[in-house]
């Protein structure tokens, strides 16, 4: 199996991937890889899906020249893949409408899902609503507490929040949870998955929804250019809004690819970043094998970053993959950097980016005064920084 974007028949990319399951969640699981495969070959369910992308997200969103940003570093020229113009203002609404979608082609009532940081489960919570579905989405009591406001617009948008109690009530206890919710109940719930992660075949079908990032993004450089750009950023939590905008262009050896993760507040101590494929060693999590930042026992370690939506020990496995073949280029961005770049695109283009993707911004300030100006960059703006601005002036009062 040579493919840089196909998963093999067990949901392999590499070493990285397939399904590590209970038995109880064997069933659900292949009944949704079963659904997934027909779907995704059937032309009504993929124009049903973009007719949504256009109407109700607001698709294809725009490839913005940064001229600003760009004359003040003095190198390469930076071009914004505005997903923060989405609506939710994020690129997650894509794979939620794409597993709404199929929820409901699967006859399924429900979605349910777990969050950490609680844009998932607004994203889900957004879709179900549309869609007439209903959704329950778990998350741990320390984080119902941490994100109010995220609580608050699910319930808003008539989704049910169930808060977790047992162990250290964050993502991992709510992971478990909503899996054995579902697990026992699968003959009306869909389990919408928020990343690029998870049993074969959520990593494949996320990236699948998302891909439609960078199949805009490759015609409209080639609108605006004349020709393809010499290198793509994105940061990585998950992995979805990076392998959203690579996938279409993997198989274009010269265009260079920076998946950027976060140093935190020091790479050097564990427990102060979330740099999993900097770092992290092979181990499962999440129904799948890829590298985890792990304690001794195997138990996600604790992870730290400014940015809500990159706090997660784990990582998509065709990141892990893309690792190990040398075709994406894997680097960091600390707490201090990232605001920076936060700082430097509202000032310079009017623009306040999410914390997220003021990752993918400070890798892109590093590369473009070594590039000649002749030279293009991609950067994936996966979201906006309203959720952010005071989180960020806390930060800068210190
Ligand atoms: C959730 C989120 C991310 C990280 O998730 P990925 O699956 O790695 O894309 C990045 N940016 C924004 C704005 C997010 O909400």
């Amino acid at each position: 199996m040579t493919s840089l974007i196909h998963a093999d028949e067990a949901g392999f990319f590499g070493n990285h991937g397939g399904r590590f399951l209970p038995p109880q969640l064997e069933a659900p699981i292949a009944e949704v890889a079963a659904a997934y495969a027909q779907a995704r070959q059937d032309p009504g369910f993929q124009a049903e899906y973009e007719a949504l992308l256009a109407d109700y997200v607001g698709r294809p969103s725009p490839l913005f020249l940064a001229a600003g940003l760009t004359r003040h570093l003095g190198g390469a020229m930076i071009y914004l893949k505005r997903e923060d113009l989405n609506h939710t203002g994020a690129h997650k609404i894509n794979h939620c409408l794409g597993e709404g979608l199929l929820a409901k082609r699967m006859g399924k009532k429900k979605l349910i899902a777990e969050t950490g940081a609680g844009q998932h489960g607004v994203a889900l919570a957004t879709a179900a609503a549309l869609l007439g579905l209903e959704c329950e989405i778990h998350m741990g009591a320390v984080d119902v507490a941490k994100q109010h406001p995220n609580v608050v617009r699910m319930e808003m948008l008539g989704a049910r929040v169930v808060s977790i109690t047992s162990g250290g009530q964050t993502l991992k206890e709510a992971i478990d949870s909503a899996f054995s919710v579902f697990a026992a109940d699968y003959a009306d719930t869909f389990f919408a998955i928020g990343s690029a992660v998870g049993p074969d075949p959520y990593p494949s079908m996320v990236r699948d929804f998302q891909s439609i990032i960078g199949r805009e993004a490759r015609r409209q450089v080639l609108e605006k250019e004349g020709r393809l750009p010499d290198a793509l950023v994105a940061a990585v939590g998950g992995g979805s809004n990076a392998l959203g905008l690579f996938t279409a262009f993997l198989e274009d050896e010269p265009v260079k690819m920076f998946g950027v993760e976060p140093a935190g507040r020091n790479l050097d101590v564990p427990g102060e970043h979330a740099a999993t494929i900097t770092l992290g060693t092979s181990g499962t999590l999440h129904g799948m094998r890829t590298l985890l930042l792990q304690d001794e026992d195997g138990n996600p370690a604790e992870v730290h970053s400014i940015a809500s939506g990159l706090d997660y020990p784990g990582v998509g496995p065709q990141h892990a993959f893309l690792r190990d073949t040398g075709r994406v280029e894997y680097v960091t961005a600390s707490d201090d950097e990232t605001i920076a770049a936060f700082q430097l695109l509202c000032r310079t283009e009017g623009i306040i980016p999410a914390l997220e993707s003021s990752h993918a911004l400070a890798h892109a300030i590093r590369l473009a005064p070594t590039m000649s100006p002749d030279k293009v960059i991609v950067v994936n703006l996966s979201g906006r920084g309203d959720k952010d601005v005071d989180y960020v002036a806390e930060y800068l009062a210190r």
